[in-house]
């Protein structure tokens, strides 16, 4: 299985090289050559198989010679064992033809542990082989890092460092990152935005020199094993409520999520409509809608893991509505870095529609959304899943989505407790395993947002004796 750059200007790789690399020398994501599809065989498979051996048999597909379906099966039953839910991805029912898909009950109580947990095991998996290490970098807007600093904190040839701006995370999302007292698990308060922190991170992996000296790893959305991860749930998801066509509505930031059901689509499984749910950081809405793809500055609200901008994986998808033709691609991506914008023709639109639509959801029909469903099953949403349930009542209310409607929940309620009890006056408890959090003993520096600053904190960090 070979990976080629959107970009078209890398050498392909093989899972291995996409796993360990991120993004593509060219500035490109990695996509597979071609990608595979599941055999009748597969699906018979699924029909009746736990998580973690639908997992191995999926990501198999993907991995090549890297991991084979034994060793997969091995990695995926331990990490999804961390998870407190037997089904790994339980679905409830809340209406006649509608679920919703909880992905919160992993070790950080986001969807982001699905791909991050399996990610760890894989990096220390390939990196132990022949005694490498990693210095992970990552910039978070609060369930990133969490998950990844959860993900990686028992691996043995991994460093992780999470700049996450300073007191703009929710407290618990704080609180998941800093209680980790790990030796190789380094978190830094940056006095800045996210959006400071990202530069930051960018500037280092654009520093050759320094990226090659610490061996310098990301784990931020665009990651391939990331993706392959994700497509999973929409397999087993489709097999629990007796399959498809299944329409899917995914609260939606960095185009990763609602891209991996699109592979999962291209894979064989059987879906209606793909829905990009956005909140007020409406992009993607306006460039489904209308083709308009321009930035005009984030605004925060109360689902903050959706306030994105330029959604990285958006990419991926453009390169197939151009026909994978990459020359044509950089014009776009160009284009895109000089003017800040983006205009995609009437074609390409009717591509993407073809598998896509899009909605934007305000911040009182956020909160009018947890109120409501809090009042009909008596159960509490965040206000991520608020957004996408939102959406997928208007649309089916106005006739664009019919038959099964699948919405994926990507966060426990209890990790935006303000948002969630503000909206409906019911405060969300953390579940069990996380009651000690609130008064756990903090471990983080904090630093100006100054690229040379953190560089050399970085640096220290990687070549201190372990
Ligand atoms: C990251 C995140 C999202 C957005 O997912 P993308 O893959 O970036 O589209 C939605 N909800 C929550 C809770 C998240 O953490």
């Amino acid at each position: 299985m070979k990976y080629i750059s959107t970009r078209g200007l890398a050498q392909p790789v093989d899972f291995e090289g996409a796993l360990l690399a991120g993004l593509a020398p060219d500035g490109g994501l990695y996509v597979p050559a071609e990608t595979p599809r599941l055999t009748d065989e597969d699906f018979a498979a699924i029909a009746d198989a736990p998580y973690w051996r639908t997992a191995a048999l999926v990501i198999s597909k993907f991995t090549g010679a890297a991991f084979d379906r034994a060793k997969l099966e091995k990695m995926a039953r331990d990490v999804y064992g961390r998870f407190d839910a037997p089904e790994t991805a339980p679905l409830t029912k809340v209406g006649d033809e509608d679920w919703i898909l909880e992905l919160f009950h992993g070790p950080t109580l986001a969807f982001k542990d699905f791909a991050m947990q399996l990610l760890g095991a894989m990096f220390d998996d390939v990196l132990g082989r022949d005694d490498q290490r990693l210095t992970i970098l990552a910039a978070t807007s609060g369930d990133t890092g969490a998950a990844a600093i959860d993900a990686l904190k028992a691996c043995a040839n991994v460093n992780i460092v999470v700049l996450h701006p300073r007191g703009r995370v929710s407290e618990v999302q704080r609180l998941m990152m800093t209680s980790v007292d790990a030796p190789n698990v380094m978190n830094i308060a940056v006095e800045g935005s996210f959006d400071d922190c990202q530069a930051i991170v960018k500037q280092l992996f654009a520093d050759e020199a320094f990226a090659r000296a610490v061996d310098l790893g990301g784990v931020n959305s665009i990651n391939w094993a990331r993706i392959a991860a994700q497509t999973v749930y929409y397999f087993t998801a489709s097999a629990a409520v007796g399959g498809g066509p299944v329409n899917y509505v995914a609260p939606t930031g960095n185009f990763g999520d609602i891209y991996a059901g699109y592979v999962a689509r291209c894979m064989g499984l059987n879906i209606n409509r793909l829905v990009v749910a956005v909140n007020a950081n409406d992009i993607l809405h306006r460039a489904l809608a209308e083709g308009d793809y321009s930035p005009r500055g984030v605004k925060p609200t109360i689902s903050p893991s959706m306030d994105i901008e330029v959604a990285s994986n958006f990419e991926r998808l453009l390169f197939d509505v151009v026909d994978r033709d990459s020359e044509r691609l950089r014009a776009l991506m160009n284009d895109l870095a000089k003017t800040r914008a983006l205009r995609l023709s009437d074609e390409q639109r009717a591509r993407i529609a073809a598998d896509f639509i899009s909605a934007t959801t305000s911040e009182d029909e956020t909160r009018d959304e947890i109120i409501r469903h809090q009042r009909e099953t008596g159960a509490l949403i965040d206000p991520h899943t608020a957004v996408a349930r939102s959406a997928a009542r208007a649309l089916r209310g106005a006739g664009h989505l019919t038959g099964k409607v699948i919405t994926l929940s990507t966060a426990h309620p209890a990790k935006f407790p303000d948002a969630v009890t503000a909206a409906c006056g019911v405060r969300p408890k953390l579940p069990t395993a996380h009651i000690d959090l609130m008064s756990s003993k903090e471990h983080m520096k904090t630093a100006p947002a100054d690229t040379d600053v953190i560089k050399q904190m970085v640096g220290d960090f990687a070549a201190r004796k372990p």
